[in-house]
């Protein structure tokens, strides 16, 4: 494209959005680098969802193996081997990273293994060397956040070294209330941890809609993972025989063999640079970006995790997409956040799209609500106390379906589908017009009045 620069494209960071723009750029004939100073495929392939998904279904095998029995089936000599699990799911991830790479040589796309920070206007120093690009994108991701006022608070873990333990504590604490630690806890507590979660507000998934989040709080109490609202870590203390005591905000300290914490991620833009650069930075430190993903600077963009929008793997990677069509494909086009869907990954998992009740009842004049509440024929006849919740949000003046929450067995699955129906205006109408098929969980949104 140019001979004045090293590169057309410098991108630093593979992870989601990074991988996805160099692929892009370098197939409209961009002459693409990367950096990562980590593994390729970035926190979602290496350290996020896909071991955390891959846990979730070998940590589900648990209730599954329970249930099998009044389905008839005998299962002798049940026995669980985190090293087996663990080995098959970094050896998973190892073959991803590959694939990964593979992709970006066979675009032409060059790999540097190294960390790179910016060394001037349209200037990397990538390991030893300095590059130029005509573009530079920052997509350098997050890391999990630890608090900086609790004293031993680095004796705990974090996502990055979850899926790496020797062996599986026989107590965890978790800390937080949200993504990770409802998944975490579900994982932990189906492979046989004893699991406390520390959650310092006075609910679970704070921002979700409340009826499921409330579901799922008295699925896991009754499941006996000993939730703990209104409390937080204070101290944390190594004893003798290696386990943590930690002294908490309300009530007795607790002894574990873990701590895990799972506070939100903070974004990957320090020392890039960017302060000698005068790249605008968000209240987080997040680089602040245009519709475009283009910083205030116009050689310079970020995607993903170290801006501020949301922190998922299709956000960073459609960010990444558009920015590379619009810089060397000439298709303009934006990510459009709206009516994004979103899933945990906990037992039984939840899934949503669109408004809450409370967030509809602010925003609209009238609103509609639907619920099914079930439980699952699987879990009656499995003899499961452990009912389902559907709610649909409505738009009382059009019709049209504003919010959809799921939580009980395959909701993310079923949520994606019907995702489709809310991001293009469906109305109640719509769905109550659609036959239902029996039968399934699913049958549930059809039915509802
Ligand atoms: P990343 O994927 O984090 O990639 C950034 C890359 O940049 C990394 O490889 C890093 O090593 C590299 N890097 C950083 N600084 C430098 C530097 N200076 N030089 C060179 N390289 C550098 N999202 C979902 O949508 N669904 C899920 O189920 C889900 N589960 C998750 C589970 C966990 C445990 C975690 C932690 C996250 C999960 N996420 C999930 C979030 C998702 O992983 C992130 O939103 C996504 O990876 C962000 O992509 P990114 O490209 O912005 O950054
Ligand atoms: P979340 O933002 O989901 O949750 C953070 C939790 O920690 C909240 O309960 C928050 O409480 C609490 N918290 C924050 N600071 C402190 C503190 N200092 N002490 C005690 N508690 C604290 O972050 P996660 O770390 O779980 O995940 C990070 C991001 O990664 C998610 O936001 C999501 O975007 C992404 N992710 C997505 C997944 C998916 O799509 N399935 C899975 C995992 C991660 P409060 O509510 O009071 O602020």
């Amino acid at each position: 494209m140019t001979a004045s620069f090293d590169f057309d494209f410098f991108v630093i960071g593979a992870g989601s959005g990074g991988v996805r723009a160099a692929r892009i750029a370098a197939g409209h004939g961009a002459k693409v680098g990367i950096a990562e100073e980590h593994r390729v495929g970035g926190t979602c392939v290496i350290r996020g969802c896909v071991p955390k998904k891959l846990l979730v279904i070998g940590a589900h095998f648990a209730e599954d193996l329970v249930d099998a029995a009044r389905f008839g089936w005998r299962i002798e000599g049940r026995h669980f081997d985190w090293p087996t699990l663990r080995n098959n799911v970094l050896a998973d991830v190892s073959r991803l990273e590959r694939a990964y790479q593979a992709t970006l040589d066979s675009h032409a796309v060059e790999t540097f293994h190294a960390r790179a920070e910016l060394a001037g206007p349209n200037r990397v120093r990538v390991g030893e060397r300095e590059v130029t690009a005509r573009h530079v994108l920052v997509a350098t991701g997050a890391r999990p956040q630890v608090p900086a006022d609790v004293p031993g608070a680095e004796l705990g873990i974090t996502s990055n070294e979850v899926f790496h333990l020797e062996a599986l504590p026989e107590r965890i604490a978790i800390v937080g209330g949200g993504y990770i630690a409802n998944e975490f806890a579900g994982i932990f507590h189906e492979l046989g941890s004893r699991v406390t979660q520390l959650v310092r507000g006075n609910r679970l998934l704070r921002g979700w809609e409340p009826a499921l989040a409330d579901r799922l709080l008295q699925i896991s109490l009754g499941k006996h993972i000993d939730i703990r609202l209104d409390c937080q870590p204070t101290r944390v203390e190594r004893l003798a025989g290696g386990q943590l005591r930690v002294a908490l905000s309300a009530g007795e300290p607790l002894e574990v063999d873990a701590l895990l914490w799972a506070i939100g991620r903070i974004p990957n833009a320090d020392g890039l640079g960017l302060e000698a650069l005068g790249v605008t930075r968000r209240n987080r430190g997040e680089i602040a970006v245009d519709d475009g993903s283009t910083t205030n600077l116009p050689w310079l963009h970020a995607v993903g995790d170290v801006t501020d929008r949301m922190q998922l793997t299709p956000i960073a990677i459609r960010e990444g997409h558009a920015l590379a069509d619009r810089l060397f494909g000439g298709r303009h086009w934006t990510v459009d956040y709206a009516n994004v869907p979103s899933a945990v990954f906990s037992h039984p998992p939840l899934a949503s799209v669109g408004m809450t009740e409370p967030e509809a009842r602010e925003r609209l004049g009238g609103v509609r609500i639907f619920t099914a509440d079930f439980r699952p024929m699987k879990n009656v006849l499995a003899g499961r106390d452990e009912r389902a919740l559907y709610k649909l949000v409505v738009d009382a003046a059009t019709d049209r379906i504003v919010g959809a929450h799921l939580i009980g067995p395959e909701a993310p699955e079923i949520l994606q589908a019907l995702a489709i129906a809310v991001k293009a205006g469906l109305t109640k109408a719509e769905l109550d017009s659609t036959v239902a098929l029996h039968p399934t969980m699913a049958e549930e949104l059809v039915l509802m009045r």
